[in-house]
């Protein structure tokens, strides 16, 4: 079997990988029909942070088709459409049951630093009851693609916000992330969305999810710019979904007293020593925000199915067959102009 991974720190290129088996009677294995390159994709391999991905295929967003469960499992069965998430929770410590499965070891299956990740034909997923989710009839495998990683991002960062209707909203960035942010903070009852960004096709995708105003960095500092753009005052809540460490101070002086600032991006500022992958590799889930179970991937999946979340609007590339993910990764990792994300279906 073959799958595309980080040779060395900036290099890709295919790997010979063992065939996965069914190894417990919860587990099921799954046919892989489509994938999407992550941002977190290209910055792995091209910062080299983890050396321990050397050598292992790269990717954490994808679908697939069950091929076969195991004794145990009760809702999937061969030919499922399923969505394939980054990882499985595992529900059966303390950290689960405190609603944070992102802090159990017990949790990770791919995106850590030393196991297969899912840009390859065929995968094992463990704990699929309670990991792995169907994908509605009328949401298209493009869309539920979204669903691996950007939805779940950036709902969770939204959700932390906690905004209130009529509450004023800045989101700082709008690669994916933020877009899918922008849309989330509509539906969640925003009325002011001001978003900070540059290129013409992601300001388009921003008007069209529902932000108000755009600026764009380039034109001078977005402090001014967004205070500006809210009479003077600082916005209710903020998203950051983008930028350089500076941002996160940009956020804090755009926001009121007692608003909130929620982050997608991982800031390595002075201050923070991340532990390297050596010291504890798991650092990734307890620094990101991501959110992962079947219940919480199949009611995102809803309000796609409802049409209140659009997410097929960030994909501006899809491309086909499964030989086309080297050229898919390269169109992330260079972003042109007209670029927000590339999807591959086998
Ligand atoms: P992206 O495509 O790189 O988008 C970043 C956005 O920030 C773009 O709109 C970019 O504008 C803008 N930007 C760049 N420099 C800026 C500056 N100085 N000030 C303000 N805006 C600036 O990223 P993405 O894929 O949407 O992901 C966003 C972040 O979330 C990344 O850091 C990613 O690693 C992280 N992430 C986290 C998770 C997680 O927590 N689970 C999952 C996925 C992604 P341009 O148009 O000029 O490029
Ligand atoms: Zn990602």
């Amino acid at each position: 079997m073959k799958g595309f991974g980080m040779i060395d720190v900036g290099k890709t290129g295919w790997l010979d990988t063992p065939e996965p088996k069914l190894e417990k009677p919860t587990d099921a294995l799954i046919s892989i029909t489509g994938v999407a390159s992550c941002t977190s994709d290209v910055h792995l391999v091209q910062s080299g942070i983890f050396d321990s991905v050397k050598g292992h295929v790269i990717g954490h967003e994808a679908i697939g088709v069950v091929d076969e469960v195991g004794s145990e499992v009760k809702d999937f069965k061969k030919g499922d459409r399923v969505l394939v998430p980054d990882f499985s929770p595992y529900f059966g410590d303390f950290a689960s049951q405190d609603g944070m499965s992102n802090h159990s070891p017990n949790s990770s299956r791919t995106f850590s630093p030393n196991l297969d990740g899912l840009f390859t034909e065929r995968v094992l997923f463990e704990r699929v009851d309670s990991g792995l989710a169907h994908i509605p009839d009328n949401v298209t495998d493009s869309q539920a693609l979204m669903v691996a990683d950007m939805v779940p991002t950036a709902l969770t960062n939204v959700d932390f916000l906690d905004i209130k209707f009529g509450e004023t909203v800045a989101v700082i960035g709008i690669g994916p992330v933020g877009l899918v942010g922008v849309e989330a903070a509509a539906i969640s009852g925003a009325s002011k969305i001001i978003a900070v960004g540059s290129r013409p096709i992601t300001k388009t995708v921003a008007k069209q999810n529902g932000a108000n105003v755009i600026i764009d960095y380039h034109d001078g500092p977005i402090v001014d710019q967004i205070l500006s753009a809210n009479g003077g005052r600082r916005v209710d809540k903020t998203l950051v979904a983008g930028g350089n460490n500076d941002v996160i101070n940009d956020a804090f002086k755009v926001t009121r007293p007692g608003g909130k600032i929620a982050s997608a991006v991982l800031f390595v500022v002075p201050e923070i020593k991340i532990p390297t992958a050596s010291e504890d590799f798991d650092i990734d889930y307890k620094a990101l925000t991501l959110r992962s179970g079947r219940l919480y991937l199949e009611r995102l999946m809803s309000l796609i199915s409802y049409g209140r979340l659009h997410p097929e609007r960030i994909i501006t590339k899809t491309y086909h067959g499964f030989e086309s993910i080297p050229d898919a990764f390269e169109y992330m990792t260079k972003k042109g102009p007209d670029t927000i994300k590339s999807i591959v279906l086998y």
